[in-house]
């Protein structure tokens, strides 16, 4: 009878331990979705800055501190973009594997938008891929497949953005934006973006800045000034006004938007921006 019990315990423990998902927290949406692509449903995810979030801006909650607590895997961007996940990663005692997710990306100094180049998109995806092997290699075969169709399709989509960008004349290729998170972009696809705070949304633009963009705007022929998902249009909807360009449309560039909005995916959020930033400057 003792070792009935006993097997029957050895039994229930495996057959729950099995059954348990690792428990993925993610700093922000956009490698939420990523890391959605390469889990599918082997993992419990969560992300602590969610749709049309501001990630550099962001103040962590109690119940962010529980679930980093009790993660098994933190997946984070760095690069100086969400300083805060340091300080939550400490204040939950966390001992666990934190993962870099933008290591080995092609980087530009002091700016951490590397994921608006899709080639380093493709890098935190291998990434991401590695990490989730590394803490549940049952699943190793399903992660790598994942990962091996999803980059296919982000290849299939940077093809995509080359070839609409290429319909537009150089010269039409100057747009404002609110704040500095397109540099990746502007490289990989050849766009000349101005914007009018500096590479982080907590900057404020000054009088004087504001005068230097207006003159910027008018000199440069400026197609169109963009809003932001997770940014205040007004300073936006003001330069507007001043430089007499127009309103071209909203980009997301830190944060994917809720469902039923145009952004709900990484790839999603690429085409988005780049559909309006082709029609603001044909
Ligand atoms: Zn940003």
């Amino acid at each position: 009878m003792r070792i009935f019990l006993l097997l029957l315990v050895i039994l229930f423990s495996f057959t729950s331990y099995a059954q348990e998902k690792p428990k993925i927290i993610t700093s922000f949406s956009i490698i939420a979705d990523m890391t959605r692509e390469v889990g599918s449903d082997n993992i419990e995810l969560k992300t602590l800055v969610g749709a049309n979030g501001d990630a550099h801006e962001y103040e962590p909650t109690a119940a962010d501190v529980k679930a980093i607590a009790e993660a098994d895997l933190v997946l984070i961007n760095s690069l100086k973009f969400e300083g805060w996940m340091e300080r939550l990663i400490k204040s939950a005692r966390y001992n666990g594997k934190v993962v870099v997710v933008s290591d080995g990306s092609q980087l530009i100094e002091n700016d951490p938008h590397a994921w608006q180049d899709l080639r380093n998109g493709k890098i935190y995806v291998e990434n991401i891929k590695n990490a989730l092997v590394e803490i549940d290699k049952i699943h190793a075969g399903d992660y790598q497949k994942n990962a091996r169709d999803y980059i296919k399709k982000l290849d299939e989509l940077n093809s995509w953005v080359k070839n609409e960008i290429n319909k537009i004349s150089p010269e039409k290729r100057n747009v404002i934006t609110t704040h500095d998170a397109f540099q990746y972009f502007a490289e990989a696809y050849n766009i000349n973006f101005i914007s009018a705070l500096g590479v982080s949304t907590g900057t404020q633009a000054s009088a004087s800045d504001i005068a230097k963009l207006i003159d910027q705007i008018r000199s440069q022929k400026a197609s169109a000034i963009f809003l932001e998902n997770m940014s205040d249009p007004r300073l936006m909807k003001q330069l507007a006004k001043d430089s007499g360009a127009h309103i071209g449309g909203t980009l997301y560039p830190d944060s994917l938007s809720a469902k039923d909005e145009p952004a709900p995916s990484y790839i999603e959020m690429f085409k988005h921006n780049v559909r309006e930033l082709v029609k603001a400057m044909e």
